[in-house]
């Protein structure tokens, strides 16, 4: 396996514009002493939205790193990949997000789910775990439950590593492997049990997405019971020392937090939980450097806000298509946004206060923020429109995108 170092972030950019700018926040804190990484994703529902190739993540990422001279590891993950998708991204990848999590739920074949059964009898009884004041308790029932659910999934999650090893050097990659996507949270039982099937697959995975409790929406604050949510990933941490130690996993197996920008909420107790754990931890963030050119356009203003509004007012009838592929990680209530007619005359001012992340802003606007992350795919469809306004308006927005995960994300979480 390619090693992950303990701290990385995830950063996307569906428009390929912002990597250097991205890369410059990273930097920010190397300069301070905090050794980040960055992992430049972007998955295949993404692409196929925007029209690119996996080829061009991995050529924004290396044009970055060398432009800034950027000598610490970095990575270009396949993010969400399956069977049916991975094969385009093999070549230029060296991280593999594997998801699963479709595959969840699908009962597994009888000798196979009875042989883990069997393997596994042990675990049922009461564990205790590594700085951690609960014994984790695991009954014949959780065993059984937990191999109905993800056995299938998880013999899945074998055989795409196994076809990527087939095709490229397992020293030259990294593994994640993700179930957020699902519809339930993960119980910190179910990814002991989750693990030890990764285990037994022989995925020598780094990091590990499990589905949180409370919810994760794209761009906009954790909504949920902060104190359920400390009490469960300070669980999940220490179920990952545990499984590091009893199932072989890799030393530095992390965890891995989807939708992971603008948890403003959490990071404190993130932050506090990786350090009490000694524990690593990859962020991503993707979808905020989409939000920071919208931003951008709008403070640009003239031509640019025009820009802005017209992605609102060509977004908003179609709002049933936009949301469709988000709709487990968005809450949008459509009847409830700002008209066009509306946005159409909303000065800069007026767009940045309903879509800047400033919760003590009585204008912010977290619906029409989810909207916005979501309609990326208006902006694709303008063409050099969009994409020329980037880079006629590089200056301001690559500040704002170096701004936003600089102390928005990473200031909170690491330095
Ligand atoms: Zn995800």
């Amino acid at each position: 396996m390619k090693r992950l170092p303990r701290f990385t972030i995830g950063v996307g950019d569906r428009f390929t514009q912002e990597g250097e700018a991205q890369l410059s926040a990273v930097k920010a804190a190397a300069d301070r002493g905090i050794a980040l990484s960055p992992v430049w994703n972007k998955s295949n529902r993404e692409h196929t939205i925007v029209g690119t190739k996996p080829q061009s993540l991995r050529d924004e990422a290396d044009a970055a790193v060398q432009a800034l001279g950027w000598t610490a590891p970095y990575f270009v993950d396949a993010d969400h990949i399956n069977l049916n998708t991975v094969d385009g991204f093999i070549a230029c990848s060296d991280f593999f997000t594997i998801d699963v999590a479709d595959y969840t739920g699908k009962a597994p074949a009888p000798e196979v789910r009875a042989a883990f059964l069997e393997k596994h009898a042990a675990i049922i009884g009461a564990h205790t775990l590594p700085l951690f004041d609960e014994p984790l308790v695991i009954t014949r029932e959780d065993l059984e439950r937990t191999a109905d659910k993800f056995l299938w999934a998880m013999s899945e999650a074998g055989r795409i590593h196994r076809h990527i090893a087939s095709k490229k050097d397992p020293a030259s990659f990294a593994i994640e492997v993700s179930v957020d996507e699902t519809d339930t949270p993960q119980t910190p039982a179910e990814l002991l049990l989750i693990l030890a099937m990764i285990a037994d697959e022989g995925i020598p995975a780094q990091t590990v997405a499990p589905k949180f409790t409370g919810r994760f929406n794209k761009g906009v604050d954790y909504v949920g019971d902060l104190a359920a949510f400390e009490r469960e990933f300070d669980a999940d941490l220490a179920v990952i020392s545990f499984a590091i130690r009893n199932f072989g996993l890799p030393e530095n197996l992390k965890i891995s937090v989807h939708s992971g920008s603008d948890k403003f909420s959490l990071y404190p107790i993130i932050r506090r939980l990786i350090a009490k754990h000694d524990a690593g931890l990859h962020l991503k963030t993707a979808g905020t450097t989409w939000l920071e050119e919208v931003a951008g356009l709008a403070q640009a203003g003239g031509d640019a806000l025009e820009i802005a509004r017209d992605i609102y007012a060509t977004a908003l009838p179609r709002a049933e298509e936009l949301i469709k592929p988000y709709a487990p990680v968005v809450d949008i209530n459509v009847p409830e946004l700002p008209s066009a007619e509306t946005v159409h005359n909303w000065t800069s001012e007026q767009f940045l206060a309903a879509l800047d992340h400033n919760q003590s802003c009585p204008d912010y606007n977290p619906q029409l923020r989810q909207f916005i992350h979501v309609s990326f795919k208006i902006a694709a469809e303008m063409g050099p429109r969009f994409s020329e306004a980037l880079v006629k308006h590089r200056a301001v927005i690559a500040g704002r995108v170096r701004d936003n995960l600089l102390k928005k994300h990473i200031e909170p979480l690491f330095v």
